[in-house]
Order: structure tokens, then sequence, then C-alpha cells
């Protein structure tokens, strides 16, 4: 359920006066005119701290929100309504393109660029199916008017330069662009993106769906864009659709926070909306006519080498167009019932679909989806038997009935009442950014953002209504559900030759861009006449089915040759003009000189020196020099176990962590201890059964996980620390019954439902393997670095593609007893008090309550009796730096960790290449470095962010193809290069290995390094929630002081220190490295026998 994934003061409004920048909105008054702009609402919404102004432009129409909180993290947005009706995501190239220069800025690609300028806590942009949100935010002023003014000219003045949509869209150029001999292929940013995002079955599956359901009109085309569109796409309609939909009469401005509101208002108008007339904007969407009979479709996708088994990988779901959005009651209502109908082990669907063990996982996109104009419902399976697709749609039709019968027992209905409340009440640090997502859709269609922020009053009505019609429920899933025609039965089977197609067509693509040449000399007009070339008037070949050449690239002629095929029409006139012209195409060869000219300038531009002196930015002196220091208190509990106490404005949530180390466990069993983790939590606990454990944690708690953690040592790579983190949090009334659940789970968890089980084993190993795509360039990380320190093999074993593929063996045995019965061997060492540590964030009124139930908690657990001894020899001990010695802001006892340590460790080189049929690849490059508090780290951190924003992005994004790329230094003191959804593989290995050399060359300014600092602090200061304060000191043995020597050590870098640590650690010879490949075959590492292939 997403109602709103919550709140955020900043951490420096510890004593915050809740309401001053809420009373200041208040005094706005309806029809009061600033700057511009006209008042038309102030509304107070209690429930989450806010005042919320409305206003509309007076000269364009253009809406406005201002939220106004004590919350120093402010947002801005800017949101357009984009709504194409093809697929050759025209709004997506659109949003990368606006983003490469401006009228008032100019230089290329200001959005990067203002990434190394500026202490943002956020910067993005977002294509949604009929929207484009623009948002940023900051915790400083000067900061949040440089952005702006950088975002707004962006948005409303964009070059929009044709080489720019040639690097960012698709173009034709050769591999190597300075070799004509090398094959012709597609290239571009977006191109590759989508390339890259459709290689994920969900992502196909979900396309489909939307684009099935909703066929009428905007939703019925891929507004990210098919690959085999985006080439249809000219610049001349790039252009056409910024002009149309990027006007601030299609516009809606957001902001929020403690920032005055006057100031965003002038400066949005001053520089942008007084340039602008009213337009009526044509971008509405129409609804949805509903149909008067149920539809079916089947679509196929690549078989999934990932995925459990290989006879089971079809997917069905069934799904219901539902009312607009815009109906903000029945919007809530019916996101409600969903979360009834599908969530957790109790919900009927969960019971009739999952429980039935035909398939792994329910379908993609199930339950309400509120993101079109129309919300709809879905649900179904994947990972079934094509045979028992029906069965499934049987089961469906059944659990329908079955609810409208019987309806849902009121404490399901009282549990999801509670979590709306404790999602209220919980802060995260973007609360700006997940109001601005949660409103963007419903305020797209002309909805009230306003009414859907008021979700006290939405609970309220929903209560009443429940009161007053007990079927309230079961009526609405009889008139959406089972007396709705406009349904959609979706089925997507694997087919082997599914890759081979996809490329197949994309060859042929590419040939109906290329071919047929016209012949050397020929006189153009002929072509013309025959219908082939298409031009405007500048000369330039525009056809939509036409290659991309510029007559500014053609040297030494104005005259722009045809290149390709076109199916257009000509107008008469044009065609006369062009005849009586009579161009001449030149004497070679068409395609390959143009389009390697085309790559080569590119390159070109690519690798000019870029000036960005025009951009605003913030200096190194803007940084605070000081962090804000946390107050903690520690105090052993249940004899000794330390529990750290922090007191934080909590809004009355309590959260209680724990962390057990695992050093006791034998090697065997650590394989499994990321499944014991993800399951421990789920199979039941003490006279509780699965379902009732699911119950009681829903209606008494916000969450209880457990995860399995490697934390490295701030001083030693070959020191770390392994073990196991609970996470929980509940509203104060709820703790006794929060700690019952945990003592019940550690003295007696249920390992007994091997069914249930079974169940769970099959949406974990899902879950990893669809997650593969999205996180390749993690993967080929972790495996990289997996010989460069002793903690590296375990971080392999936990969170590696070795885990992804053991789940896969697990998920496939038809016996799964022997994994079961691993459980409470794991539990016999890990589920007790000694070796723990606990930590608790509440508010200062809390504490003493919470120390008592946290104390009853652990003298309940008690201690293992046999004394077991740790596994690896070598464990050192380590105190955390408190009161006594180090820092004043941590009083009472020390934390004491177990370090395991490897004195005889040494690196080794390895190269692995994970075959996966992906077209794409991901790149991982590691080089064992330096730890935390050498002062190496801090050169080597503000290295690796100077090498991305100045040399990697360019070569790896703009050059290369890829959607990301660059460098990164962790906290274990390992420094990786990586790519994302990247075209090219070993050549990427070689920008790597260039980048080195131009670090060692020392070719940066003062100004990069500048830069890369401000980049560096805007992460290392991002706001941290109250609920998450002071969990570096209880993890990682991170005090205050520690941090703030980190932070003078970071400001002292300079430009000898990233010279002397880029000869020291990355030249060749000097480190031990590690790589990993995930991609498709790859004909030069199979001859190289120095990659292991997987
Ligand atoms: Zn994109």
């Amino acid at each position: 359920m997403t109602f709103l994934n919550c709140s955020s003061p900043h951490p420096r409004a510890w004593r915050w006066n809740s309401t001053k920048a809420c009373e200041r909105a208040l005094q706005y008054q309806v029809g009061e005119k600033i700057h511009g702009f006209t008042v038309s609402q102030v509304t107070p919404v209690p429930e989450l701290f806010l005042t919320a102004v409305k206003l509309s432009h007076d000269g364009t129409g253009a809406r406005y929100l201002h939220l106004a909180r004590e919350d120093t993290n402010n947002l801005f947005s800017v949101q357009f309504r984009t709504t194409p009706m093809d697929s050759t995501g025209v709004p997506h190239v659109l949003e990368h393109t606006v983003l490469c220069g401006s009228q008032k800025y100019p230089c290329r690609d200001p959005f990067f660029k203002m990434l190394n300028r500026s202490l943002s806590t956020f910067m993005n942009a977002f294509t949604a199916s009929d929207y484009t949100l623009y948002p940023f935010s900051t915790q400083n002023p000067k900061d949040f008017r440089n952005l702006l003014s950088v975002y707004l000219d962006a948005a409303f003045f964009p070059c929009l330069r044709e080489l720019d949509f040639w690097q960012e869209g698709w173009r034709l150029e050769h591999e190597n662009p300075s070799d004509p001999q090398t094959a012709l292929v597609f290239k571009g940013v977006v191109f590759n993106e989508m390339k890259g995002a459709f290689t994920d079955n969900e992502r196909i599956f979900s396309q489909h769906l939307l684009n099935r359901l909703l066929p009428d009109h905007t939703y019925a085309v891929i507004s990210g864009g098919d690959p085999l569109c985006i080439p249809d796409l000219t610049w001349e309609q790039l252009k056409q659709f910024h002009a149309t939909h990027y006007h601030p009469s299609n516009a809606r401005f957001f902001t929020y926070g403690n920032f005055p509101l006057e100031q965003h208002l002038e400066q949005i108008h001053e520089e942008a909306l007084s340039k602008f007339q009213k337009i009526e904007p044509r971008t509405t969407v129409p609804p949805q006519k509903p149909w008067d009979k149920p539809r079916e479709f089947q679509i196929t996708c690549a078989p999934d080498s990932m995925a459990a088994s290989s006879s089971k990988q079809t997917t069905v779901s069934v799904s219901f167009l539902l009312p607009e959005i815009t109906d903000t009651f029945e919007a809530f209502t019916l996101n409600f019932l969903s979360s009834l109908l599908i969530g957790g082990p109790n919900s009927p669907f969960y019971k009739a679909l999952i429980e039935s063990g035909l398939g792994t996982d329910f379908s993609p996109d199930v339950g309400y989806n509120g993101y079109t104009r129309e919300a709809y419902f879905s649900v179904g399976l994947q990972g079934i038997a094509e045979k028992d697709i029906q069965m499934v749609r049987d089961i469906i039709d059944r659990t329908i009935d079955d609810v409208i019968m019987k309806g849902f027992e009121d404490d399901r209905i009282e549990a999801l009442l509670h979590k709306i409340e404790i999602q209220m009440k919980h802060q995260s640090v973007s609360f700006g950014l997940a109001l601005t997502s949660y409103i963007a859709s419903c305020w797209n269609h002309d909805g009230d953002p306003v009414e859907l922020l008021k979700l006290g009053s939405q609970v309220a009505q929903f209560r009443q209504r429940l009161k007053d019609n007990p079927k309230f429920l079961q009526e609405k899933v009889k008139q959406y559900f089972k007396n709705n025609q406009h349904k959609l039965t979706l089925s997507m089977k694997p087919d082997d030759k599914y890759s081979e197609k996809q490329a197949q067509m994309e060859t042929e693509k590419l040939q109906q861009k290329v071919s047929p040449l016209p012949n050397p000399g020929e006189l153009l007009t002929e072509d013309i006449v025959a219908g082939k070339p298409y031009f405007d008037q500048q000369g330039r070949a525009t056809c939509s089915a036409c290659a991309p050449v510029s007559a500014s690239l053609w040297p030494g002629s104005a005259h722009t040759p045809a290149l390709g095929k076109g199916g257009c029409e000509l107008a008469t006139e044009e065609m006369n003009y062009k005849r009586s012209f009579g161009y001449y195409l030149p004497k070679c060869s068409y395609i390959s000189p143009l389009s390697s000219l085309l790559g080569l300038e590119l390159q070109t531009q690519q690798s000019k020196a870029q000036d960005a002196s025009c951009l605003p930015a913030l200096k190194v002196s803007d940084i605070e020099p000081r962090i804000p220091f946390t107050e903690l208190a520690v105090a052993l509990a249940a004899g000794d176990v330390p529990v750290q106490y922090c007191a934080q404005p909590t809004n009355g949530v309590v959260y209680f962590r724990a962390f057990c180390s695992l050093n006791t466990l034998p090697e065997e069993l650590r394989p499994y201890v990321p499944l014991f983790c993800s399951v421990l939590t789920k199979l039941g606990c003490g006279v509780l059964d699965y379902r009732e454990q699911a119950q009681q944690i829903e209606l008494k708690t916000g969450g209880m996980t457990v995860s399995p953690h490697v934390l490295p040592d701030d001083s030693h790579l070959d020191t770390y620390e392994q073990g196991v983190f609970f996470s929980s949090f509940c509203l104060e009334r709820n703790l006794p019954d929060m700690m019952h659940l945990w003592s019940e789970i550690f003295n007696s968890p249920c390992f007994e439902e091997e069914e249930h089980f079974k169940v769970l084993v099959k949406m974990t190993a899902q879950e990893l393997s669809n997650g593969v795509p999205d996180s390749g360039h993690l993967y080929a990380s972790i495996r990289a670095s997996r010989t460069l320190t002793p903690a590296g093999d375990l971080q392999e074993t936990f969170n590696g593609m070795d885990q992804v593929r053991l789940m896969k063996r697990i998920a496939e045995m038809t016996d799964i007893s022997p994994i079961l019965r691993k459980l409470p061997r794991i539990k016999k060492h890990l589920l007790n008090c000694n070796n723990m540590r606990c930590a608790v964030n509440a508010t200062p009124q809390q504490l003493s309550q919470t120390e008592r139930a946290v104390g009853d908690f652990l003298r309940s657990v008690g201690r293992s009796k046999k004394e077991r001894k740790p596994v690896r020899p070598h464990v050192v001990e380590k105190a955390v730096p408190n009161g006594c010695g180090g820092s004043a802001h941590v009083s009472g006892c020390q934390i004491v960790r177990k370090l395991i340590t490897e004195p005889t460790f040494t690196p080794c080189q390895m190269k692995t290449h994970f075959l996966l049929p992906f077209p794409v690849n991901y790149v991982g490059e590691c080089v064992r470095t330096a730890p935390y508090t050498h002062p190496d780290h801090a050169s080597l951190k503000i290295l690796a962010r100077l090498m991305t924003a100045k040399f990697l992005h360019t070569e790896i994004r703009e050059k290369g193809g890829a959607y990301g790329g660059g460098a990164k230094l962790s906290h274990n003191g390992i420094f990786t290069f990586y790519s994302y959804r990247d075209p090219r593989s070993t050549e990427t290995l070689q920008s790597f290995a260039k980048a080195v050399d131009w670090a060692k060359s020392g070719k940066f300014s003062q100004q990069d390094i500048d830069e890369a600092k401000l980049s560096v602090f805007s992460a290392v200061d991002a706001p941290v929630a109250p609920s998450d304060k002071g969990l570096d000191h209880f993890l990682y043995g991170l005090s205050d002081d520690l941090k703030q020597a980190h932070r003078e050590q970071l400001f002292a870098v300079h430009r000898e220190g990233l010279i002397d640590v880029s000869n020291k650690y990355l030249g060749v010879g000097r480190s031990t490295h590690g790589l990993a490949l995930l991609g498709p075959e790859n004909t030069k590492i199979a001859k190289d026998p120095s990659w292991i292939i997987r």
C-alpha cells in the first residue's frame, strides 16, 4: 500500500518550532496578489504538520502549490502534462535534452554540472506515462535559488541543439566512430536506456498491461520510447513537442519546506513566467471508454535464465478499470480495498493464489494502480506453467465471489488503518519528494492535491461509511470487480527465440534507415520523384524514416545529401524547389562518411574543454565546517548488553534495533543466513501461527525486518564484523506488544510450516532474479571485490550473484526439508544475548518506558548456556569511543564490538563473466585501497567524484552510450569503477584505464577539485531522519569525532594528494584489481583464458 511514505523535519530542527513555517503561511489571504500570482486557497493540514497554499499565475494560468512545513530540506518541482501519441519516446528524449543546456546556461549538460556545484540533497527528472517532473531539494537557501534558476531556464528556455538530440535520443553511427569500416549501429542514451529497460520481463508485462487496458489515447503508447520506434523521432518533432507541452499554461509548480514562499514566486515570475502569454494547452487525456465485454491478450518475452524453473515461466493477470483518480475518496477506498485483497498472508488473494503453489509470486503491478487518469486493479501470478493459466483465472473469479459473500475481518481493517496512522507519523528525510510524487498524478488530471493530503478526514469518512453500511466494501467489490466488463486478461510466456527476434527487428530497422542507398552521383531529384528523401527548408533530411544528417556536419557544402528511404509525402512546392535547385549527391559512399562524421563531431564536442563558468555555484566555504553532534547515551541492560539511547523528535514513534554477531556460526551455514533473515518474522512464533503473527505485526508495528550485515572496520582493510541486524518501529502505545513479539521470535520461532516456507523461498528467489537487471552494476561490483579483502567473500555469499544462484537452486528442490532443518541450527548461534547490542530512538519523554521494555525483552531472551567459540581464530575486541576518552557527546558505558581479522590474507586478482541473456552489459572493476581513517581515503573519495564528473561521465555515458557509469569509494576502502546498461564491455574497461591515466596526469583544475568536494559533501551532509540518528555509531562504531576528523581530511584534500593516490593505488601493478561483467556472450572474453565464465 502506498498512501504515503512519510515525513521529515530536518535533523538540525531538533528543537524545532513545529508551527513557525505553517503559521506564517496561514497569514495569506485568498485573493492576495504576490509577484504576478493570486492566492486561491489556504488550508492547514495538521495530520502532516503543514499548511497548503494554492495559487495561480495571472499572466499564464500556471498552477502553483506551496506546502509550508518546518523542514529545512526544501523541495521544488515543476511538472508538465506530457501526453505523447506515439512510441518514439518524445517526452523522454525531451526530458534528457532540456538538461543539455539552455539560453542563460548554454554550457553542455548544466544539470550534471550542477551536481558538482551545489549541496543539493536530490536532483533528477522523471518521465511518467502522462507527465514529466523535474524536482530538486536542498537545505541551503542560496543553493535553492541557484538550482531554481538552472531548472527554470532548462525547462522553459532549453537550447535543444541538434547534436544534443542525437546524443541523448538516437543516431546511426559506426561502432567505432573513427573507423568507417566498423558496422553501423543505433546509438543514443535513451535508445540504450530503453533497450536495457525492456530486458526486464516484469517491465514488459507492465507496459503491455497499461497499453492494452487503456487503449484509447496516450496510454496506448510507450512514453519512455520503444527501441524500435525511437529511431523514427526527428529533431523537429522534439522541438515541436517542447513548444506545446513545456509551456507555463501546461505547468504545475510545487514548493515545499520552510523557505519563504514570496522569494520563490518572485524568482519564478521574473525568470520564466513573465516571458509567456497564456495558451490553451491541448493536453487533456480524455476518459477511457468502458468496454462492453472483457478482452484477452497473449504476449511473449525472453526466457529467464535466472528463474527457478524453466517450465514454469508464464505470467497471467486479470485487471479491472476503476474510476478516475480525481475522485479522492473513491480512490482512497479502492486503494484500501486493494490492500485488503492482496496484502500479506491473511489476504484472500494471497491465500488463494500464492498458497496454491501454482506460481512463484504475484504478477507485476498487482493491486491498485493510481498513476493514470482512470485507476486500475490487477491481480495474477508469475512463474506458473502455461497449462495453469485457466486455473489461475478460475481462482481469481472464485476469490472475488468469496469476498463478496464473506467480506473482511474487522481486525484486518483495523490493522490497515493503523498502518496509515503510523505512516503519517514515521518521518523520512525526503518528505517533500514523497509529497510531490504522491500528488503528481491526481493534480495532473486537474484533481485537488490538497484534498488528497487530508488523509485524516479520508480515514474519518471511511470509518463513517463502514459504520453506516457494514457491507460497504463488499458492495464495492461487486461493483468494480464482479460486474465490471472492462476486464483484461493478459498472459505472457517465454519464447526461446525472443531475443533473436528483437535483434532481427532492430537489424531490419537499421536497414530501413540506411538502405537502399541512392547510387553515387545520381541526381537527387530522381530520388525525390521516387519519394525517397525529404528536406526541410534548411536542406536537412528530416523525414522520420531518414537517417539524421545535418547540413552543418557536411564539410564544405551547404547542401545536405539525402540518406535512406523516405516513406513520406512531399509537398509539391517543396519538391519543385528542390528540383530546381538540383542537389547532387557527392561521389562517395554516403552512409559511412556521414555517420562517422556525426560520430566524430559528437566526439569532438564531448572532448572539448567545457566552460561551465556561466553556471551559478556554491563555494567550498559555503559548506558547514563542523558536523552537528548527536547526543547519545549507552547503558547496560540485563547484565551486560549495551543499549544505545538517542532522544529525537520522532512524532511519538519508537524505533528499536538490535545487532547480533555471527562469529560462532559454522562456515557451512553462512550461505543460508540471508534466507534465515528473510523468513524469520514470517513463519510464526510462540503460540502464533504465521497468519496470526503477520496480523499482529500489522496491527502493532510499522514493520519488523531482519537482514545480514558485513560491517567494515574503519582502520584495517582485513578486519570486519559480521552479524544480523534487527529493525522495527511502532507507535508508543504498542511498544509492550512489539517487544513481546520480538521476545517470541527470539525464544520460540517456528520452523515447521514446510508448505509456507516453500512459498516464501519461491517468492524470494523470484524477487532476487527479477532484481538483477536493475542492480547489475552492484552485482558486478560485489563480485569484482570478492577476492580483495577477507570480507569480500562474505559479501558475495550474502548479497552477490552466488546468493541469487543459491536461492534459485533451493527454489527448484523437490524436497526442501533439509534446508528448513538448517534454520534452527542458525537460530542457536544467533538469537541470544551473548553477542548482542541494541539501539533505541524515541522522544525524551518515552525513553524511560522504552528502557524498561527493552530490559524485559533482554531478560526474556537470556544467554546461550553453552559457551561457543568463534569459528575464525582471530577475533579482536574493539570499543566504540565514548564519553570517557573521546567525544563528550556519548555518555555512559562503551559498546564493544568483536571483529574478525585475517592478518595473513593476500588479495588476488580475479575476472568473472556472468553469462546472462541481456542485450546490455554491467561492468565492475574494483581496487583495494585505504581504510576510512587513512588520509588517502579522503583523497580517493574526492578523486572518485572528480573522475566521474570530469572524465567517466563523458567516456561512458556520452561517448559510450551507457545509461550510467563512474567511480566510487566505499566505506570499506574498495575503489570501484562501474557502468550500467552498457552497450560496450571490454572497451569500457579501457575507459577505466584511461580515467586512471587522466587522473595521474593531473589534467584538472582547482575549480574541478572544489566541485568534487561540494559533490562529496552534499552526500556526507545528506539529511538523516530522527529515526536513523546515531546509527553510524551503533553499527560501524563511528563516533562524531571520527566523522569530524574525516571531514577535516576531506576539506584538506589538494591537487598533489589526488595525483599521488592515483599513482599509489590505481596505477597498473600498484594494487590488486578485480573485474566482473554481467552480460551476453562475448567473443573477446571467451578467447581470453584469464576470465572465468559462469
Ligand atoms: Zn531516461
